[in-house]
């Protein structure tokens, strides 16, 4: 209960638990009143009591759910639905994950200069106006994470600028990284979608933080990770902080971008990936996936392949480096793609989602209702 409740809320939630069959269990800690649920876990209404007035949280404890809060199953029978996350605001066109269309996040490894983020704003303005499925976003670092400290480290607040004055002229949302907690506040104005990065996936203050903002935040998965455990972290950007009811921020998507190759083939491909984990993500949690091809491949000759594969996988969406003159670009340079190069595949990539998207989530669904489990809305 929150630690504010009334003696009246709190009689209302015990009257629900009686009505379920179930017996409460009531603890009182310093601050806050707990109680727990004994008996039929399936009769009681977990959504409902959740949503009651002094309720701070009600969720099932089931051992075997490691992350409770953004886990697809919810008690023993019942299953959430995909995530809706609505990205932008008024000042962009928006863009909704989970309606069912694709997300493209198009643009550089790194922000270098105005004339750069406007070659690839123009293209993707004149790709959007002549495509009615797929739904785009912007991406450009800032605050890049290099393993050099004697590499380009970003623009930092002239970057930024940059973006400001792309998103305004052109509407598209933003999505860029911090690599901790007063990048969060710096790119606060202009960020649609904060991107953990892959060396932060486990950096959990940052996580927390970028979560607080109620912004979507996007989570790399971390080279060496296990999916569990990239799970786990990623319950950070929904934590409650401060003991507060505010637990809105359940605007996770996750993005998948390979680990660090074996031997011999690390000389052919970057971060090479476990595409198909896909399946088990959208099985295990009910949060969006996005596929970086750019970084997993890392040349660019293989990323029309990867994107192929991932869409048809079900990814929700593709991260895809793109630059103006990429042999030029300062970081990333061997992996990047040219605007005039997406142009050239995203209808095969949108049929690719009209081919994929709705079978896999049919045969999904079919399997959820055959092991008994029924959709709670969200
Ligand atoms: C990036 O997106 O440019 C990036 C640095 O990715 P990652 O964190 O996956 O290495
Ligand atoms: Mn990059």
């Amino acid at each position: 209960m929150q630690p504010n409740a009334t003696q009246e809320q709190m009689n209302n939630v015990l009257e629900i638990i009686e009505s379920s069959g179930c017996e409460p269990d009531i603890s009182k800690g310093k601050f806050h009143r707990l109680i727990g649920i004994i008996g039929a876990e399936e009769n009681v209404d977990f959504a409902y009591l959740d949503s009651m007035p002094g309720v701070l949280y009600a969720q099932p404890i089931q051992k075997d759910v490691k992350y409770p809060l953004i886990s697809r199953r919810i008690g023993r029978n019942n299953i959430r639905n995909d995530l809706k996350i609505i990205i932008g605001d008024d000042t962009t066109q928006q863009v909704v994950l989970g309606n069912g269309r694709p997300l493209y996040i198009i643009g550089p490894c790194a922000v270098e200069n105005y004339e750069q983020m406007e070659a690839i704003a123009k293209s993707l303005f004149k790709i959007r106006e002549q495509d009615d499925y797929g739904q785009y976003a912007i991406r450009g670092g800032c605050f890049k994470p290099r393993t050099s400290p004697h590499s380009f480290k970003g623009l930092e607040q002239e970057g930024i600028e940059i973006l400001k004055k792309i998103k305004g002229k052109y509407g598209f949302p933003i999505i860029t990284e911090p690599r901790k907690e007063s990048h969060v506040d710096a790119l606060r104005d202009v960020a649609d979608i904060f991107q953990i990065g892959a060396r932060n996936m486990a950096n959990q203050d940052l996580l927390e933080y970028a979560g607080s903002t109620g912004k979507p935040v996007m989570v790399k998965r971390g080279p060496g990770y296990d999916l569990d455990t990239w799970l786990r972290f990623s319950e950070y950007v929904v934590k409650r902080r401060n003991g507060s009811r505010d637990r809105s921020n359940r605007k996770i998507m996750l993005c998948e971008r390979g680990e660090n190759p074996f031997g011999n083939d690390s000389k052919y491909l970057r971060y090479p990936s476990q595409m198909q984990v896909v399946s088990v993500l959208k099985k295990q949690t009910f949060l969006p996936v996005i596929f970086d091809p750019s970084h997993s491949v890392g040349s660019r000759e293989y990323v029309l392949a990867s994107c192929l594969g991932a869409i048809s996988m079900g990814y929700d969406g593709l991260l895809i480096e793109v630059h103006p003159s990429p042999e030029q670009a300062i970081t990333d340079a061997r992996q990047q793609i040219t605007p005039e190069h997406f142009e050239q595949i995203i209808n095969s990539l949108n049929t690719a989602h009209k081919n994929s998207h709705l079978l896999l989530k049919k045969q999904r669904d079919e399997y959820f209702r055959k092991i008994g489990l029924k959709y709670l809305e969200q």
